[in-house]
């Protein structure tokens, strides 16, 4: 009987094995496949705020399994907008890890893409989302030309403030102001237009993008003050994309006892649920986590917002 039991609990083991085992093939081969396919595409290359994941200084508990284990570290926030048929790409956001980020884009889509990406989008300037400029000057790689797509506010800081306006006397990089009621286009597969988002902006405006190839929209609003303060609502813009990355720096208001909430408004990603109506939950993709916001480290919370619909935006992984 005991035996009996032994049996059907390995065959059970054996059975939920193959299971998972099946499971990850399919992921893999689903992966590989909208590499190879002709279809534009965006892979993510981080999903932590501006001080990445860990965060510096931080022995908390949110930080200890991440500075013992460098696969639970996550780079700053950035995206790769992928044109697989005139084989280049574009790079939005310039994050302190860029070096590590273009390096892990040559990885993952083997070699296929020139290594500098065609141009880089650039949102605001905070010190998560253009200090990454600094590698392509004269102390590192020196680069020619490359595209920096911003609006003109923040055309003028980088323009007009040391060491980013040698950048541009130097040509490493070529300033693109745009308006936010351009439709640019970056190649026969992708289109984006800019708009602006609430936020603090001292030194620059701070942008959205709309990333439109032939068959998807996709929306990416990592770093923003309330959604009530945006000019439309979000609620509409989800809706109009297929699938939208939003500021999920804080998961509630739990996380901030040690900071005054006052100085960084972002939405909770508690409100964003609550506002977001469970028919489109699913075009929501969670993106910017603060190392306090448990969606970096708690199993629990993760699986709890995916429950409801939500995706979580997973480094490497293409959309
Ligand atoms: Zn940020
Ligand atoms: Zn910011």
């Amino acid at each position: 009987m005991q035996k009996r039991n032994k049996q059907g609990l390995s065959r059970s083991l054996e059975r939920d094995f193959c299971i998972r085992l099946l499971i990850l093939c399919c992921t893999l081969f689903v992966q590989e496949k909208l590499f190879a396919q002709h279809s534009p595409f965006i892979m993510v290359l981080g999903t932590a705020q501006d001080g990445g994941y860990p965060h510096i200084g931080c022995n908390r508990t949110c930080c200890t399994a991440a500075w013992k284990q460098t696969t639970q570290q996550r780079y700053v926030v950035s995206l790769a907008l992928v044109d697989p048929i005139e084989k280049q790409w574009w790079l939005v956001e310039a994050t302190p890890d860029i070096k590590a980020q273009l390096h892990l884009f040559q990885e993952q889509t083997k070699g296929k893409y020139p290594f500098l990406p065609k141009g880089i989008l650039l949102t605001h300037a905070h010190m998560g989302h253009y200090t990454g400029l600094m590698q392509l000057g004269r102390e590192a790689l020196s680069s020619k030309g490359v595209e920096v797509y911003v609006l003109p506010k923040m055309a003028k800081f980088l323009e007009n403030n040391g060491p980013w306006s040698q950048l541009v006397q130097l040509n490493n990089i070529t300033l693109v102001s745009i308006d936010t009621n351009q439709l640019i286009k970056l190649s026969d597969q992708w289109q984006f237009r800019a708009m602006t988002v609430p936020h603090r902006d001292e030194f620059s405006e701070t942008a959205g993008f709309s990333m439109i190839k032939k068959d998807k929209r996709y929306l990416f609003i990592p770093d923003t003050d309330k959604w009530d303060k945006m000019t439309k609502p979000i609620q509409d813009l989800v809706k109009q994309h297929d699938l939208s990355f939003l500021d999920a720096t804080f998961y509630s208001a739990d996380e901030l006892s040690y900071r005054n909430i006052q100085e960084v408004p972002h939405p909770f990603v508690t409100e964003t649920m609550q506002m977001i109506p469970a028919a489109i939950a699913s075009k929501v993709c969670f993106i910017h986590f603060n190392h306090t916001n448990p969606l970096l480290w708690d199993k629990t919370v993760k699986d709890q917002v995916r429950k409801q619909g939500f995706l979580l935006a997973e480094q490497a992984k293409a959309y």
